[in-house]
């Protein structure tokens, strides 16, 4: 039993490194936890105030005799900052970091804004002067007019901040249209009525994802039932999580918003978390027409300020529903009565800073705590969240058909390039994939083109002496650009390209590798007459780049949109009939237990591009490996058969689900010490091995051995019980804390 709480009067982002500790009295042993509030004595004149308990010890800090002693618990309704520093005390035990860490996840700082206005820009045109304007804009030229204007074809007014962040324009584009009196900026108003957001006939504009009129959609059959249950069981008391199992357009978002619509008339709130970049103007606009200004967005490119003042918002009551990434989960709402989170099985919603949280598992922590439901949605479940529905654990709902009619499943071939190759192809086009792109270019329907690949990975290397141009501070190639230069994509180091090898001297050096950019060259040289996009690292680099390729290729400026993995989420392109996967076996071999996972799902949604119109999709999947489970399942569009293999191999490897994984990665810019200090975790590791509960893999070294200077090694333990890889953790933490080198050595601890 804690006999000293540390308590925080101040619970500011700058403030919580400060706690003050106090005694417990005996009364209130049982009763006090992290996040508790309660009343002490504080100050010289011992007033009492208000504070938050943030830790508990057996120890005091200084003198016991000389500790202030706890009033009480602080009568009244439990705060939302209590139940979020109780996620806090979660997220620190079950990641590994320190209170503090942890704090300053789930609080936001606190800044000295000016608190913002509910802004909103309202159009004051006619839909004929309207339609002048948009000519005129497109005639000079200019583009965030243009955008701007076009959006209000769809709506009458559009939050200010949307108009910022999702539709990427500033102060200065809207200015002028405000002097000319073509729109107005209303602040302090309240658009309760949904229906004042909508244009009448709207969203003609924009072949095909116009009829967007989604308060007007009525569930089909499919969708119904999902949302009939939910709800029952939701006011019958019930509170659980729920697997929302349904393919790319079967209309989950429709589901998420019947929900919303039915929690939030019982006076709860609602968070959904959507990754960043599904977060799209044309998503954000369909939940401001459904909730009008009871809705609020947040993203990372929201200054500390702004977002501060969005969780004020929701921590007064002004609004209902938040919807952003994964720091949305923290948003301070005081009677949360749902969940969402969208595209479930998403890497994003795991955190890569210190404490390591995965947005899923912490989502179900703070339910629990707010007596809320969880709703997972994905077309491709993680194979964590799928195991658990198949044990019960989670509700399931599969839904297998498309939500709108007439649209249709893409027909999927696979492509052996080792025929190809056989066969005197020596094209990166299988003469499928060329066939059907000059059919679709002649019918002027659009085409996308899918590298399964991060970024690109030119690099250039010594055909002399086999040597590649790596980065000094980091262990891996770095990339050739087209503008010559050589970039480290980690660290960020760059050089001009060398006439030389550094290495040797020979001249001989040549890039190796394909990259988008050398696709879209070769598209060009075979289809000169295509006009062609890319999306990758490069082009996106500017503010609003991503954005802006997505929205001319909507507008059709674009036959072809080239890219990486970001092609493939977000935005609908009705137009587009064909999706080619270039090469599918790229992502199927990292080194990571979870490659197959990764490429079944890219795979699948990227089908899912295709097609979502009237008119039938192709999809060509070019690959090395066509007997691949994960290739041959994505092209049967089967989950269950993906899911039932997977399994097998995680069970045969002991790999998470079948087990926990904990990975500890050490490092010190010092590579003696990094050795020296594995060795010794490694050690107290073996005792525990010995007793047959948990077997251990290396140390090796990490797949980037030097980043950043620091040298870095792996230690991998696998083991059936969670509490066991706990108990080793803090065994080893402590041993390490004590050593004199502790300070040079970084210790990270992760868990999947
Ligand atoms: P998902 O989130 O599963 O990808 P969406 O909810 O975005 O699917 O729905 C896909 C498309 O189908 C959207 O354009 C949506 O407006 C439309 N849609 C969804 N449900 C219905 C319905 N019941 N009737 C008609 N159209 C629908
Ligand atoms: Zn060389
Ligand atoms: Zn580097």
């Amino acid at each position: 039993m804690a006999q000293f709480a540390d308590i925080i009067i101040d619970i500011t982002h700058e403030k919580v490194d400060r706690p003050f500790q106090y005694r417990i009295p005996q009364a209130l042993q049982e009763q006090i936890h992290a996040g508790c509030q309660v009343d002490v004595p504080f100050g010289r004149g011992n007033t009492i105030r208000c504070g938050y308990v943030v830790g508990l010890s057996d120890r005091a800090e200084y003198d016991p005799a000389r500790l202030k002693e706890i009033a009480g618990i602080h009568a009244g309704s439990v705060s939302a900052e209590s139940q979020l520093i109780q996620v806090a005390w979660w997220m620190k035990e079950r990641y590994g970091s320190t209170m503090n860490q942890a704090l300053k996840t789930v609080l936001p700082v606190k800044q000295q804004v000016k608190q913002q206005e509910s802004k909103w820009l309202r159009c004051l045109l006619g839909r004929d002067e309207l339609k002048d304007q948009i000519r005129e804009a497109v005639r000079k030229k200019y583009k965030a007019r243009e955008r701007l204007l076009k959006a209000f074809l769809d709506a009458d007014v559009i939050p200010y901040q949307v108009a910022l962040h999702q539709l990427n324009l500033t102060a200065a584009t809207l200015k002028p249209l405000i002097a000319q009196g073509v729109i107005a900026l209303d602040s302090s108003v309240s658009y309760r009525n949904p229906s004042l957001l909508m244009q009448e006939g709207g969203g003609d504009h924009r072949a095909g994802e116009g009829n967007d009129q989604d308060s007007l959609v009525t569930l089909n059959d499919a969708q119904q039932p999902v949302v009939d249950d939910i709800c029952r069981q939701y006011d019958a008391g019930i509170r659980k999580t729920y697997l929302l199992h349904g393919i790319t357009g079967s209309g989950k978002t429709e589901i998420y918003m019947e929900l919303i619509d039915h929690v939030r008339r019982q006076g709860k709130q609602v968070i959904l978390l959507i990754p960043e970049i599904a977060l799209t103007y044309q998503t954000v606009m369909r939940f401001c027409r459904r909730f009008g200004s009871q809705v609020s967005f947040i993203n990372s490119k929201l200054s500390a300020g702004e977002k501060y003042d969005q969780f004020e918002r929701a921590k007064n009551g002004e609004i209902q529903i938040m919807i952003g990434p994964r720091s949305a989960l923290f948003t301070p709402f005081r009677n949360l009565g749902l969940i969402i989170i969208d595209e479930e099985h998403e890497g994003a919603y795991k955190s890569e800073i210190t404490p390591r949280y995965h947005a899923r598992e912490t989502a179900e922590y703070r339910a629990g705590l707010s007596h809320a439901s969880l709703v997972l949605g994905s077309a491709t479940p993680s194979v964590e969240s799928y195991t658990k529905a198949v044990h019960g654990i989670y509700g399931y709902y599969k839904i297998g058909k498309r939500a709108k009619k007439n649209s249709y499943l893409p027909k999927i071939q696979v492509v052996d390039l080792r025929n190809e190759l056989a066969e005197g192809n020596r094209s990166i086009f299988s003469r499928t994939l060329r066939a059907l792109m000059v059919e679709k270019l002649t019918n002027q329907e659009q085409i996308m083109l899918f590298l399964n690949r991060r970024g690109y990975s030119r690099f250039l290397s010594c055909r002399s002496c086999g040597e590649a141009i790596k980065c000094p501070h980091c262990d891996v190639t770095l990339t050739l650009h087209q503008d010559d230069r050589l970039v480290c994509h980690y660290c960020g180091y760059q050089i001009r390209r060398p006439s030389a090898c550094p290495s040797c001297g020979s001249a001989y050096l040549a890039p190796f590798g394909t990259g988008t950019q050398k696709i879209e060259a070769l598209v060009k040289e075979e289809f000169p007459d295509a006009r062609v996009l890319r999306m990758d690292l490069d082009t996106t680099a500017k503010k609003g780049g991503h954005e802006e390729i997505l929205a001319a290729f909507a507008e059709h400026e674009a036959d072809i949109l080239i890219g990486t993995q970001m092609i493939v989420k977000g935005h609908d392109f009705p137009a587009v009939t064909l999706v080619g996967i270039l090469a599918a076996d790229l992502s199927l071999y990292a080194p990571d237990y979870r490659c197959g996972e990764r490429t079944f799902q890219l795979l699948t949604q990227a089908a899912g591009r295709a097609g979502r119109d009237e008119k039938a999709g192709d999809v060509v999947i070019q690959t090395y490996s066509p007997d691949h489970y994960c290739i041959q399942a994505a092209a049967a569009q089967d989950y269950e058969q993906f899911y039932k293999k997977e399994m097998e191999y995680r069970k045969l490897l002991h790999y998470p689900p079948a087990c926990v994984l904990m990975t500890l990665l050490i490092g010190s810019d010092r590579e003696e010490l990094a050795h020296r200090a594995m060795d010794a975790v490694f050690r107290i590791a073996r005792k525990q091995e010995g007793r047959g509960q948990f077997q251990l893999i290396g140390p090796v070294n990490a797949p980037i051995y030097k980043l950043n200077d620091i040298y870095r090694k792996i230690l991998y333990m696998k083991c059936e019980n969670y509490d066991i890889l706990i108990g080793i953790r803090n065994h080893m933490e402590e041993f390490l804390k004590n050593q004199s080198w502790s300070s040079r050595i970084l210790v990270q601890f992760d868990f999947s």
